[in-house]
């Protein structure tokens, strides 16, 4: 590996190891025209992937589960590489993720994409059969972020492929070599040629995709997820949309502070904080505040930083995105401005070459503050004192971002209604950010936060057509309600609907 010194061409993207500075390897970088060729061949590969059917298609998807799991390593150096994040949280979080839900998807989507069998209400309706089915879109279109260039871009391509569809992933140009090497991973495990291909491109190759494609699956910024939005108008191009977040943990004063210590700890920290349901902001009740905010502090300064190697060799990474360490660092510098206390951390650093900011702990923040009312995406975390459940839900709610939440307590039937009360798509009692593997949940964002949801049912769904069939076999030539009106009929019909309806007691 060697440092790049020429400026890099316009065909190509030059991927660099966000811990070193060094260069990491170049692709080639698509332009914005050649997006639709690339669609075409995709759409052309799509109808025989459909025609293999469930069990074929399982059967590769779980080749590649083998697949991902034999290749653990090699895929966890390429993360590493283009993203800075730890071995371990590659590891844990991006082919832990992965793997499980090669299998969750092969085993679950022929039962959620079987026809539906519906019952009938309506009396104009005796003797129909009425079913549901789900037929894939054709070319679904996967823009993915760069804080996991696995979970997040390529693990949503997973259940778009088990249902039928042909996937073009656009990665972040920042981070485009795990997704090309998932390429060569589903080529190994049988994908037949074109079902799966990468646009590796800038913004303007993402805007050409949603043009091409039958269906948007994106996530990243609310900004730019307002932006695929717009210009998924204009070809009416179905979207789901997973977004920013600035996630609340709520501690009640009866929890387990050691317990709520370590999982603020970690929940804030993991993946150096460059996780959409990171926990960026803590409420604390008055009477565990002092020693939660303690303990806090001492597992935090307790974190290694560096350069990451193998498994173990650094708790904390480095900072993937460039422009995020500005916002990182311009949120706690105006927190320390505003009076919080800076008990950790709290500095950039470029230690050989690479960028990191310090695991950072905040104390008696409020709302007045950045750090509390902005996504950070860093390793920091803030903390506030609340004098109680209600004033810790108010302030949870005070944001445009509702993805998820936790809620921390021993009592937990208190804690689960305080978690009932939050406005987020999803929350954890006594745990943070685990309902992500929790692949028969489903997973979206309220407020600013997302559209849709990924997992669960409406996670495969998603990626379909419905069609609703009637079916009737045995029926008179001409129906009663059918042409020509007369008086007699009508007035046939309106006691029919009285006598069943009118006692108001008829579903
Ligand atoms: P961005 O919104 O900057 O980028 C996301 C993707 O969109 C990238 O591939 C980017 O390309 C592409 N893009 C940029 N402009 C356009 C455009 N006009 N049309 C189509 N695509 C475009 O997000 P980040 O990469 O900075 O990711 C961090 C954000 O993602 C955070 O806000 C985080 O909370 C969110 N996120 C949400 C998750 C969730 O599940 N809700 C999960 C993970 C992250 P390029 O990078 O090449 O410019």
């Amino acid at each position: 590996m060697a440092t790049v010194e020429r400026p890099p061409r316009s065909d190509e993207i030059r991927v660099e190891n966000p811990a070193t500075g060094e260069f990491v390897a170049s692709v080639p970088r698509i332009a914005p025209a050649d997006v639709a060729a690339l669609v075409a061949r995709a759409r052309a590969a799509q109808p025989a992937w459909e025609a293999l059917g469930f069990d074929g298609r399982g059967e590769i998807l779980r080749r590649a589960q083998k697949w991902v799991v034999e290749n653990s390593d090699r895929i966890a150096r390429t993360i590493v590489s283009e993203t800075g994040k730890t071995y371990d949280d590659a590891l844990i979080a991006e082919i832990g993720y992965v793997a499980s839900a090669f299998g969750f998807w092969a085993k679950h989507a022929p039962r959620i994409l079987a026809d539906e069998k519906v019952r009938a209400s309506s009396p104009f309706l005796v003797g129909r059969r009425l079913v549901v089915r789900y037929r894939p879109l054709g070319v679904i279109g996967v823009i993915g972020p760069w804080n996991y260039p696995l979970t997040n871009s390529f693990g949503d391509c997973i259940p778009a492929l088990a249902a039928g569809n042909s996937a073009v992933l656009k990665p972040s140009q920042s981070t485009p070599l795990t997704s090309l090497l998932m390429a060569e991973g589903l080529r190994e495990s049988g994908l037949p040629e074109d079902v799966y291909l990468v646009a590796a491109g800038d913004g303007a190759a993402g805007e050409a995709l949603i043009d091409e494609v039958d269906m948007i699956m994106f996530t990243g910024s609310t900004a730019t997820g307002k932006r695929v939005l717009e210009r998924a108008a204009r070809t009416l191009t179905p979207v789901s949309l997973e977004l920013g977040g600035k996630d609340p943990m709520i501690v009640l004063a009866d929890a387990d502070v050691e317990r709520a210590a370590n999982s603020a700890v970690y929940a804030s920290m993991q993946n150096g904080g460059q996780t959409c349901v990171s926990i960026e902001r803590v409420y604390v009740e008055a009477p565990i505040y002092d020693d939660f905010v303690d303990r806090v502090a001492r597992k935090v300064s307790a974190l290694r930083q560096g350069v990451p190697d193998g498994p173990g060799s650094v708790d904390v990474g480095a900072m993937t995105f460039a422009p995020q360490l500005d916002v990182v660092s311009r949120h706690v510098e105006e927190a320390r401005a505003a009076g919080a206390r800076v008990l950790v951390g709290g500095r950039a650093s470029h230690q050989q070459g690479g960028r990191f900011y310090a695991p950072t702990v905040l104390a008696d923040v409020d709302h007045s503050m950045s750090c509390m009312t902005e996504e950070t995406f860093g390793p920091t975390v803030a903390i506030m004192r609340v004098s109680d459940a209600d004033e810790a839900v108010r302030l949870a709610n005070d944001s445009p971002y509702g993805l998820a939440a936790s809620v921390f307590g021993k009592d937990v039937a208190r804690a689960e209604q305080v978690a009932r009360r939050i406005e987020a798509g999803a929350a954890c009692v006594n745990d943070a950010q685990l309902n992500y593997f929790a692949l028969e949940l489903p997973m979206g964002g309220w407020k600013e936060s997302g559209m849709g949801s990924r997992h669960g049912a409406p996670g495969i769904r998603k990626y379909c057509r419905q069609q609703s069939l009637l079916i009737t076999r045995l029926a008179p030539k001409r129906e009663i309600h059918m042409f020509p009106y007369r008086a007699r009929t009508t007035k046939l019909i309106a006691q029919a609907l009285k006598l069943f309806y009118g006692r108001g007691k008829r579903g």
